[in-house]
């Protein structure tokens, strides 16, 4: 369904951010699986870091992290929250793709969306957001991962309902664009939300969409309390 109201705040999104050069090149599905584990409740420097630091001690690929000591990963993880749990998770995932997936999850990821969604669900610390970003990014599958960001400024903007979870969000979302646009729409709601709609203090004075959202005299009215 096309509506002009989304299509607009999209063309000025595109207008504003330039989108990042890694987003044309479609990455390892086990590295972004890796990453995208780390970053869970971690802000993006320190998964950063966290990801250099594991990939300067061990190949990023499911054999050697499956044989990895789960102590050697989590000193690679310290500086990432929850990096205990993390360096556990990632132990298993490994072990699981090399076992169940022969170290390669082309084959997963060549499934049909939902069903290679419903098989990475089933890996342990895989959730829909983490999912999604891996099927996106990796696979080019029709999908937009809700991140903080994105669920934040798609309803701020009025695109998915105020109280709307993960799913009802992305379908939302999907359903007011065109699937070619999915990874625009997830880049650049986050590059927005970075830059302008902040979670707490929103700049919508500057917001290049602000003639587009229904929540720009909330704020304002915020500002004068
Ligand atoms: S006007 Fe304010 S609330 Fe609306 S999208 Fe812009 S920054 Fe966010």
């Amino acid at each position: 369904m096309v509506d002009t109201r989304a299509e607009e705040i999209l063309r000025t999104l595109r207008e504003t951010f330039a989108m990042p050069k890694w987003t044309t090149s479609t990455r390892d599905p086990f590295r972004t699986l890796i990453v995208t584990i780390i970053s869970q409740n971690t802000n993006d420097r320190n998964t950063e870091n966290a990801f250099k630091n594991l990939s300067n001690k061990f190949r990023i690929n499911p054999e050697t992290l499956a044989n990895a000591k789960a102590l050697d990963i989590e000193k690679s993880l310290k500086v990432a929250g929850l990096y205990r749990n993390k360096s556990k998770v990632i132990k298993q995932v490994s072990q699981i793709i090399l076992g169940k997936y022969h170290g390669n999850m082309k084959q997963m990821l060549s499934l049909p969306l939902e069903d290679a969604r419903r098989e990475l669900l089933q890996l342990p610390g895989v959730g829909p957001k983490t999912a999604d970003v891996v099927l996106l990014f990796s696979a080019g599958k029709p999908t937009i991962p809700i991140d903080t960001h994105v669920n934040r400024v798609s309803k701020r903007l009025g695109l998915a309902p105020e109280d709307g979870d993960y799913e009802i969000v992305r379908a939302a979302l999907q359903s007011l664009y065109d699937s070619r646009d999915y990874l625009a729409v997830h880049i650049l709601l986050i590059l927005h939300g970075r830059r302008y709609c902040r979670a707490r203090t929103p700049l919508c004075e500057e917001c290049p969409v602000s003639s587009f959202c229904p929540s720009k005299n909330f704020f304002k009215q915020k500002r004068l309390t």
